[in-house]
């Protein structure tokens, strides 16, 4: 056996660096880190060079090094916010990001059609997928779901009414908000109804020989509850569809329906069901409840997705490569019966008993601190879904809640702050409270480490 295949069976496993690195940065991070840095050892020991461990750790230490100076940087989400839209929204797989090296760092078929060597579809590739696994037609990607409310109007019902439901006219986030985006779309907003109830005649009254198209609008973070009616889709489809009008469904969280759902997602129509129901078209965005990358998902009508694609505003909104490719692998996961591994679906399917072990484990791991006088407890808690999805589901979860001897709570939480990575938690009773199901379990180790130094600086 060569001396070089000798050195490269010694390398240090993934694992072995990340242990050696210490808890420092969050998990995901220290892993590609891990694996970067062996990977050019491998290269630098064919070329005959000797390495060792040391300096495979410290590579490793480098390339973290630079990520946590940038200013845009990884943070552990301690708030129990599961889709943060203020934290980046989902934190994507390493199959996803995988998916988005091989395209990004190379030249790609994009907007070529290799099969017959010449100019072809940037979201055909997309499109597909989308299609296999909602059952739609046709599919449409654009930058996220504010965009593809927009294009889908501006391309259906510029110049014409749009009828909405006043219990619908939603706002999401401060920037989104439904009656700008119609009127920024050229379409006429044409309210009926009122907050808490809106019937069939409502619709039947206003929809006349200028209206475009017929919306209904998923009321994401917020609900009405007590005296209410709505429309039921299929109701609105049937009347949209009497009149040779298109049913626009912005679902926003973007649930798939699959095999084995959840009870406490009863409150989000699937996608595949707002199809079912009768809407034209539906939309939804990326980086929810879908687990993907930030974009705009329209599935529908082949013929309205085509009207939709060729409007001008499609080359503004569009999306690059990385969000293509980081999205057909998240759909490839719902094809496969593996969209479970995704960060955002492992933490929001975790049991209660797990984040409970893991409280009482980390509660147990900070008792030094008992003596200098700290509190810190495990208590049960909310968390939930968050960024416009299930508004009022709450996912029972465990916390850690710290009281700081000598340290007022808003100074334990700007340290928690300040330090690297920047742990951002909850103020609540004037305790500290960090929700585990925000949190990757691999950063509990972090995450305790970060809390002593907090409380013994
Ligand atoms: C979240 C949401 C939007 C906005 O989606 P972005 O992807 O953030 O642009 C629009 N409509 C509904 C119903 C939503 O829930």
């Amino acid at each position: 056996m060569s001396p070089d295949r000798d050195k490269l069976r010694s390398l240090p496993s993934v694992e072995r660096v990340v242990q050696l690195l210490g808890p420092r940065a969050p998990h995901r991070s220290m892993v590609r880190a891990a694996r970067r840095a062996i990977d050019k050892t491998r290269g630098l020991i064919l070329d005959g060079n000797d390495v060792d461990e040391n300096t495979i750790v410290a590579q490793a230490g480098e390339l973290l090094s630079l990520s946590e100076r940038a200013r845009l940087h990884p943070v552990i989400n301690a708030t129990g916010v599961l889709i943060h839209t203020n934290l980046g929204r989902v934190p994507l797989s390493d199959d996803q990001l995988d998916a988005v090296a091989a395209v990004a760092s190379n030249f790609s078929n994009l907007e070529y059609d290799i099969e017959r060597g010449r100019r072809g579809d940037r979201y055909e590739n997309a499109a597909e997928i989308l299609c296999e696994v909602t059952g739609a037609e046709a599919a449409l990607v654009v930058n996220n779901n504010a965009a593809a409310v927009l294009v889908s109007l501006a391309a259906l019902s510029a110049g014409r009414d749009v009828v909405i439901s006043r219990g619908e006219l939603i706002e999401i986030g401060g920037e989104f908000r439904i009656p700008d985006v119609m009127n920024a779309s050229g379409a006429r907003l044409v309210e009926v109804g009122t907050t808490n109830r809106t019937h069939l005649a409502d619709y039947q009254k206003a929809v006349s020989s200028d209206t475009g198209a017929v919306l209904k609008v998923h009321p994401s973070n917020y609900r009405v509850v007590g005296f209410t009616a709505t429309v039921s889709s299929r109701e609105l489809a049937t009347l949209a569809h009497g009149h040779g009008l298109p049913l626009i469904h912005d679902l926003g969280s973007g649930l798939l329906a699959t095999d084995e759902q959840e009870a406490w997602l009863s409150g989000e129509v699937p996608v595949q069901v707002a199809l079912a129901d009768g809407a034209d078209l539906v939309t939804f965005s990326g980086d929810k409840l879908l687990g993907g990358p930030q974009a705009g998902i329209i599935v529908g009508r082949r013929e309205l997705v085509d009207r939709i694609k060729r409007h001008p505003l499609m080359r503004a909104i569009r999306v690059d490569k990385m969000t293509l490719a980081a999205l057909e692998s998240t759909m490839a996961s719902y094809l496969t019966d593996t969209y479970r591994k995704l960060p955002f679906w492992t933490m929001a399917l975790a049991s209660s008993e797990d984040l409970a072990t893991r409280a009482e484990a980390l509660r147990r791991s900070l008792a030094d601190l008992f003596e200098r006088g700290a509190k810190v407890e495990a208590i049960a808690s909310d968390a939930v879904t968050g960024g416009g999805s299930l508004p009022g589901q709450r996912l029972s979860s465990w916390a850690l809640s710290i009281q700081a001897p000598d340290l007022a709570v808003s100074d334990l939480d700007r340290r928690l702050r300040h330090g690297s990575p920047p742990i951002v938690a909850r103020i609540s009773d004037d305790r500290l409270v960090l929700d585990l199901r925000s949190i990757d379990p691999r950063d509990d180790d972090l995450v305790a480490d970060r809390i002593r130094r907090a409380i013994t600086s």
